[in-house]
């Protein structure tokens, strides 16, 4: 049962993302720390995250204190009703998902939208695949906002949050651990969302330059595989 986790440093592990695009799935970050265990995003469903808690118990990880959220995309967000824990995030992420969490989400509320956003028919399309179920469905709304930085120091271990923004989502935020040279960057340097993409939209290369630190040494991004220092450094140098 343990391969469903990838550990990236000794108390650092991913559950890591569906490799078909269609389904959408991004990597779940997992921080053990003493007697707290700490999500990086919270997977894109309810049932999508029922399957981290499964791989969590393979673990015997402690209960979910706290799911950061990179930022307010469904995919990252869907999942978080079920760890009954603290959700943190930016506050432009607290403002959009208040926004996200009004609407009726059901299987006719998704055929409305796309009705009446054609060009969001394969996001809605996507959302409807993960989250199969909309009875007791419910967004968690981030209750610890940060607008620049926050920093957690959990039984030895510092998990620090800083808000980077950027062309995919204005309030994305990275987060870095210190001890474990790890850094998580949700979807940070990517292109926009599909939907407001143009064709010459690329990675977001002047952001990946800035992400170089010489304290980190596996970068892990929401929806590829983790990279270390040398590849990232390949990368940050591949749009110079
Ligand atoms: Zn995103």
């Amino acid at each position: 049962m343990i391969e469903t986790l990838r550990q990236v440093a000794s108390n650092v592990w991913i559950f890591p993302r569906d490799e078909d695009p269609n389904r959408v799935q991004p990597n779940v970050g997992i921080i053990v720390a003493g007697k707290h265990t700490v999500l990086v995003d919270a997977g894109n469903s309810p049932r999508h995250a029922r399957r981290i808690m499964i791989a969590l118990d393979d673990i015997q990880a402690p209960a979910v204190s706290y799911v950061i959220y990179t930022h307010s995309h469904w995919d990252h967000v869907f999942g978080a009703m079920v760890f009954g824990a603290s959700a943190i995030g930016h506050e432009l992420c607290r403002k959009q998902l208040t926004e996200t969490a009004a609407k009726p989400w059901s299987h006719a509320h998704i055929q409305e939208e796309i009705i009446r956003a054609p060009h969001r028919e394969s996001q809605f399309r996507a959302i409807a695949r993960a989250v199969e179920d909309w009875r007791n469905f419910r967004i968690v709304l981030p209750e610890i906002v940060l607008a620049q930085t926050l920093r957690l120091y959990l039984d030895g271990t510092t998990i620090e949050i800083e808000h980077v923004g950027g062309q995919h989502a204005p309030d994305s935020v990275i987060v870095r651990l210190p001890e474990s040279r790890t850094l998580f960057l949700g979807d940070c340097y990517y292109p926009p969302p599909m939907h407001l993409r143009n064709t010459e939209d690329t990675l977001d290369f002047s952001m990946i330059r800035s992400l170089l630190d010489d304290g980190i040494d596996t970068y892990v991004d929401a929806h590829g595989d983790p990279i270390d220092r040398e590849g990232f450094t390949r990368l940050a140098e591949n749009g110079a």
